[in-house]
């Protein structure tokens, strides 16, 4: 074993029972309470009328303030991204459980402490802002008070929004708890044995059909038993969200798709453009279900079948060691830093990928705040699906790096940028382990990729999108009853899918969680825009040449600064509120949908 396979976070803390521990979260308490009192003046400020004007007196109040919260957050994350790396390889860890309950308190803490200060920026007018801009101390938090001055309409007196904060812990928020809580519980049977969500889901992507049927059915019928509770959590997140976003529309409407964009820094014209764009190409997704379906030898295609995985006998397999290298090589072909970056974090432990007992599923990747080191977790078995997705989470940890020298505030780009680096970072590794692929069943393994890809980008996430939009607006008029909720996500897989399927996911609004994620709705698009804005972005790789790796690097440090539609202007010039520009990726999509179609089917 030349490389470390598991993370080392010894710089931060020894091990979860750090004594050390204790004693930084006892000093953050003092140091949010600190920031309180700094911050309360600004209530005062805010209830003033005309709004406090700018002069030396509070700039210096400013100043303590943000000083202050330059020292406290960066603590926070450390310690907070330190407790969930332990859950995550010690799932059952009663400490890290513990501690993570403690600095969600302490992080909400934070964010009240702060709030006058964030609400008093958003209403006072552009002359103290002008003045505001000049001190050093706030450079860094430009983009993000600008940004929440454009929405400074929909802002309800202070003490109103603490009391919606305050209720909504035991209000919105419950719903969203209670359906982690069923889903905890839920069970069903495949081939007479009793399984929980989390095992049956991974039996969707099982080699044999009758046991992926089985699963998915028994998914199904598990929700449609308890759909009734499942119905009040999606009408009671939608009907909190409603009157909340109906309070908030008093000075100018508050419509559900312009909070739905705000998050992820794009225009509705933005979002109008790419849905369009792809409605037009949808048929796209089901050719690649078709090629699918060609492979499977399958009459038909049924949801289940969607997950299924690619047919092959025989797959080449990777060590760690090995995969880390091969990496490392396509990233150096584009950029030698970049190659050397990928060692870097195998050699410092900065990559968990041992498959151990305990660990949690899935791949992530995070970063510390002080110094800024990024980790990446995933269980790497070998497959080749594995070293892709090892590539992926290194390119995310990529765009941590070349950013390293930026404030925090900074680095907080939004989900619909987030993927840029790291798709980019999987095709660099896709594209060469496709070129120099020796056997049809590694092609096929990869072209497979791409085809479910496709079809859950063109397909799947705009039927998520479409399905949700019927649900807010039936809500607006009422409870949405059950019978309701299937019938609406009929209509959107008949709209997105038509006849690619013969049957459709009737429970995927009780199935999928992120329909009852109370923190946000429409936790679907920024998949599709990350997609395509990615390929956009690598297909300019080779047209670009030499030029490219400079505008690549400006443009992933920018993420966090700009909109994404100043993002994409400033360094490719284009207009992502154009169908033209979505166009392009969509292209890219069908050449590769073409290349699968042409493989044999053996
Ligand atoms: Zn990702």
């Amino acid at each position: 074993m030349k490389y470390q396979q598991n993370w080392n976070n010894d710089v931060f803390y020894k091990d979860i029972e750090d004594a050390q521990i204790l004693v930084d979260i006892e000093d953050l308490q003092k140091q949010s309470e600190a920031i309180g009192k700094h911050a309360e003046i600004f209530v005062d400020y805010l209830n003033a009328k005309p709004l406090r004007a700018w002069d030396d007196m509070v700039c210096e109040q400013l100043r303590t303030v943000y000083m202050a919260l330059d020292i406290t957050s960066p603590k926070l994350h450390n310690l907070s991204v330190f407790v969930h790396s332990v859950a995550t390889i010690d799932s059952g860890n009663v400490t890290a459980k513990k501690l993570i309950s403690i600095m969600q308190g302490l992080s909400a803490d934070l964010g009240q402490a702060i709030a006058p200060v964030m609400v008093f920026l958003t209403r006072v007018d552009d002359s103290f802002i002008k003045q505001l801009y000049k001190q050093s101390f706030i450079s860094a938090y430009q983009f993000k008070i600008d940004y929440g001055r454009q929405y400074s309409a929909h802002l309800l007196p202070v003490d109103q929004e603490n009391l919606l904060t305050a209720m909504a812990q035991d209000g919105l928020h419950s719903w969203g708890n209670l359906y982690q809580e069923l889903s905890s519980v839920l069970t069903a049977d495949v081939d007479g044995e009793t399984y929980g969500l989390a095992k049956l889901y991974n039996m969707n992507s099982d080699a044999d059909r009758s046991i992926r049927e089985q699963a998915w059915r028994g998914t199904q019928a598990a929700w449609a038993g308890r759909g009734e509770t499942a119905a009040a959590i999606v009408n009671s997140l939608n009907g909190w969200r409603i009157q909340a976003r109906k309070k908030r529309s008093t000075a100018k409407e508050y419509h559900y798709l312009d909070e739905a964009v705000r998050s992820g820094h794009i225009s509705r014209k933005t979002l109008d453009a790419m849905m369009s764009a792809t409605y037009k190409r949808r048929g796209v997704g089901h050719r690649a279900l078709k090629a699918m379906q060609n492979h499977l030898k399958y009459d038909d295609m049924k949801p289940w079948d969607t997950s299924a995985p690619a047919p092959v006998k025989t797959e080449t397999t990777y060590s760690f060691d090995e995969a880390i290298d091969l990496i490392a090589k396509c990233f150096a072909e584009f950029n030698p830093e970049m190659g050397e970056f990928a060692i870097m974090m195998a050699e410092k432990g900065w990559i968990d990928a041992e498959p151990t007992e305990a660990r949690r599923t899935g791949a992530y990747c995070t970063s510390f705040s002080k110094p800024r080191e990024p980790r990446v977790f995933m269980t790497f078995e070998g497959t080749m699906n594995n070293v892709t997705t090892l590539a992926h989470e290194l390119g995310h940890a990529w765009h941590v790096w070349v950013m390293r020298d930026m404030h925090d505030v900074a680095n907080e780009y939004p989900m619909t940028l987030a993927e840029t680096a790291s798709i980019f970072a999987e095709n660099l590794v896709r594209d060469y382990l496709f070129n120099n692929a020796k056997t049809h069943d590694d092609k096929l393994t990869l072209a497979w990729n791409d085809a479910s890809s496709a079809m859950v980008m063109l397909n799947n996430i705009p039927a998520r999108y479409d399905f949700e939009r019927n649900l807010v607006e039936g809500r607006i008029n009422g409870f949405v009853t059950e019978g309701e909720l299937v019938s609406h996500t009929q209509d959107a897989w008949a709209k997105w899918y038509e006849d690619s399927l013969t049957e459709y996911d009737q429970y995927f609004w009780a199935t999928k969680l992120h329909f009852s994620i109370s923190d946000l709705g429409f936790y679907n698009y920024p998949y599709l825009f990350g997609y395509l804005f990615s390929l956009g972005v690598y297909q300019l790789k080779d047209q670009m040449g030499e030029a490219f790796n400079a505008m690549y690097t400006g443009l992933l440090r920018d993420t966090g600064s700009m909109t994404a539609e100043q993002v994409v202007m400033k360094h490719l010039g284009k207009d992502i509120e154009t169908e033209a520009f979505w166009n392009n990726s969509l292209d890219m999509v069908e050449k590769m949908i073409s290349d699968f179609e042409s493989l044999e089917v053996k």
